[in-house]
């Protein structure tokens, strides 16, 4: 299996500004990512509202750049000049719908926008394979001069999916593609990506607060703290035995009422560290059940290998 996408050691750092805080201080987004993503892959990345998982989604489709590490495509950087530009062989899929499609353009034209920016083929084929990817995605061709408020939330996805895979993308980046629609309708979508991931053999990065939705489709976890990947597993073994404590409070958290929110376990608390201020030594200890004495003094560092590793004292070198 070829590596499609690399993630090296990176760190997304935002300079607050001194008004708000009475200083100049640094918000570590990331605080030192690494994967390494296989071609037919579908890795799951797990973890609460504030974690940088959208953070590194963003960075994946070059709509932003590292502080420092590098992302490779194929070995060459994901934006070599500016960013902005989304790469053509990365594409994203979205949460919402209802803010990512422009609401003054007809679906024909939203869904053509990528070939015509990148200037990939003249009107007829760029129609040609408009009406190939409506059909692989289940959309009518009689929305095609329709605007996206006259469709449902399901088929404005549906759109977003189509506008993402008529670039023949190696790499679809999904943040949370389903949350924003009816339960009814998130299991088609779901199926629909699927079926679609094995047809074209694409590679998806998958963020969700949904662990169900993680444990259907993907096919490798890292769960996200703090800015850092701290477990990373085979997704069957990932939730027979997950290992970090904080994956074993999330993967809790999937019998408390509100399992879209990933709410972790209520004996944990909520509270997420100040990234302003950030803990000493593990980033989970203030809410870790199992921390011992060193947790709050010395970081820890990943035991496993590069894809099968979790962060956490209790599996160094000293305790295993
Ligand atoms: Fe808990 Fe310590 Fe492991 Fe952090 S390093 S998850 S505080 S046991
Ligand atoms: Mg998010």
């Amino acid at each position: 299996q070829s590596t499609v996408l690399e993630v090296q050691d990176v760190t997304r750092t935002y300079q607050v500004s001194h008004g708000l805080f009475g200083g100049n201080k640094e918000l570590r987004a990331l605080r030192g990512v690494t994967l390494s993503l296989k071609k037919g892959e579908v890795l799951g990345i797990v973890g609460e509202s504030g974690c940088g998982k959208s953070t590194l989604a963003r960075l994946l489709l070059a709509l932003d750049k590292p502080t420092t590490g590098d992302i490779l495509l194929d070995g060459r950087p994901v934006s070599k000049t500016k960013t902005g530009i989304i790469s053509r062989k990365v594409q994203p899929i979205f949460q919402d719908p209802y803010s990512s499609l422009n609401p003054r353009k007809t679906i024909g034209s939203i869904i053509t926008l990528p070939l015509r920016v990148h200037k990939i083929g003249n009107a007829a084929s760029q129609r040609e394979a408009m009406l190939e990817i409506m059909d692989r995605v289940g959309l009518s061709t009689r929305f095609i001069n329709s605007y996206p408020n006259q469709l449902s939330g399901g088929q404005r996805q549906r759109v977003a999916i189509a506008r993402a895979l008529i670039m023949k993308p190696e790499v679809v980046i999904c943040d949370e593609p389903t949350s924003a629609l009816d339960v009814s309708v998130q299991s088609q979508i779901l199926n629909m990506l699927q079926d679609l991931q094995v047809k074209y053999n694409l590679t998806y990065v998958f963020i969700s607060h949904n662990l169900a939705v993680v444990e259907h489709i993907a096919t490798r976890v890292a769960v996200m703290y703090f800015g850092r990947i701290v477990e990373q597993a085979e997704t069957e073994a990932f939730f027979r035995n997950p290992r970090h404590p904080y994956s074993q409070a999330l993967l809790g958290s999937v019998l408390t009422p509100d399992p879209e929110l990933g709410v972790p376990d209520p004996d944990l608390g909520t509270v997420f560290p100040d990234p302003l201020n950030p803990p000493v030594g593990c980033a989970f200890h203030p809410r870790c059940p199992k921390r011992v004495t060193v947790c709050d003094q010395r970081h820890p560092e990943p035991t496993g290998d590069r894809d099968d590793f979790v962060e956490c004292h209790l599996f160094g070198p000293a305790n295993s």
